[in-house]
């Protein structure tokens, strides 16, 4: 079984991928805010051109919670044995819900604050479809709260409703648990520092038609055709996306590192943004009225120092992952799962068959990790 889901994912990424990162091209994203104290990005894949539970035994995890094996917290809340996700089976109305871009985020978020400390900057909601929905997202970024100064946005406070004491950064969900290999894993991550209002753009929460070429979109070499008309191009190659750049196949640029707190100001570029873009007919091409350049000086001037600055921002980030299902996921899938999430996490090269992706700790440029691993004082 292991084999047929390794087969399963290379063919994932040799034929579905390109396809996918063709699609990703095309997205249509909105930024809303759904309330005060919650920011949503949300990623579509909207293309206009058309293109059982264990024997039910409770642990008893507050004396003296095991190193290992599965704990059943609720017969349908299960930490797996290989400590690296939750299976939170729900009913069909609620998994239903997720596919409709409806799911209520904040339960799963407080069913884990009931059994879990508030030690997860992100929680990772994952769905287990075999094919991407018709009409839903590829991934939806909440950010909870804002604790960062200098990136645009003023700070806020929205952990308590999700049942955090502060610590929650977002809250991520994405359909299929193949995401965590081909993206938009990356992209949504970063969605928690940007674009919110650092930089002007036309793709709500992306950083649209300028030099950002990174996760959230835009190109990082820019030529001009005359007659307003442009063509971006990135990694040398004509084309790029406003929102998104391939999923997980392009590393966090340095705009991107900039608002993760992972370079100073002084290393942060300069960065070209297109005057009133509109798209071409060509991949990555655009009409704008003018191209402005904003330095790192008049980005400063603007929005006040990164604060914390590079030297105290936080360089490692916790997460829990909980797999949602409306039956109990099997072994084999629950090693699939961890093993993915187990690739995305480690601070080293991602096994062979991630191909040319990146993981989080590559993809920052070896400066920031991220931990799955659920520990014991985890847990309540
Ligand atoms: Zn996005």
């Amino acid at each position: 079984m292991k084999s047929t889901s390794l087969s399963l994912t290379e063919s994932f990424v040799k034929i579905f991928l390109p396809i996918f990162l063709f699609s990703m091209v095309l997205l249509n994203s909105s930024c809303s805010t759904d309330n005060e104290d919650t920011i949503e990005v949300i990623d579509n894949s909207q293309i206009s051109d058309d293109t059982e539970n264990n024997d039910g035994t409770d642990n008893d995890v507050d004396e003296n919670p095991d190193t290992s094996g599965a704990i059943v917290f609720e017969e349908n809340f299960v930490l797996e044995d290989n400590r690296r996700l939750v299976n939170f089976v729900l009913s069909n109305n609620e998994y239903n819900k997720f596919l409709e871009g409806e799911g209520d985020v904040k339960m799963v978020s407080q069913k884990v604050y009931e059994h879990f400390n508030d030690d997860f900057d992100f929680i990772f909601i994952l769905s287990v479809e075999e094919q991407q929905p018709d009409g839903l997202y590829y991934g939806r970024s909440y950010k909870v709260k804002n604790d960062v100064q200098g990136l645009g946005m003023s700070l806020y406070e929205g952990t308590p409703e999700y049942g955090s004491l502060g610590t929650l950064k977002s809250v991520i969900h994405m359909p299929r648990t193949e995401y965590i290999v081909n993206g938009p894993f990356l992209h949504e991550i970063a969605h928690y520092w940007s674009n919110h209002s650092f930089i002007p753009t036309t793709i709500g929460g992306h950083w649209g038609y300028s030099s950002a070429g990174g996760q959230l979109g835009g190109f990082d070499e820019l030529i001009d055709l005359g007659n307003n008309t442009y063509q971006g191009k990135l990694n040398g190659k004509n084309g790029f996306g406003p929102n998104a750049n391939g999923g997980n196949s392009v590393p966090y640029s340095n705009i991107e590192l900039y608002a993760m707190g992972l370079i100073s100001s002084g290393e942060l570029e300069s960065i070209q943004v297109a005057e009133n873009p509109e798209r071409g007919s060509a991949f990555g091409q655009f009409t704008a009225d003018a191209i402005t350049t904003l330095t790192n000086a008049d980005l400063i001037t603007q929005h006040g120092e990164r604060v914390p600055s590079v030297q105290n921002s936080q360089k490692s980030f916790k997460a829990l992952a909980v797999i949602i299902s409306t039956t109990k996921i099997g072994e084999d899938q629950s090693d699939t799962i961890s093993r993915h999430l187990e690739n995305f996490a480690r601070q080293g090269t991602p096994d062979g068959y991630w191909g040319n992706t990146y993981n989080f700790w590559m993809a920052t440029g070896e400066r920031a990790s991220l931990d799955i691993q659920v520990l014991d004082e985890d847990l309540k």
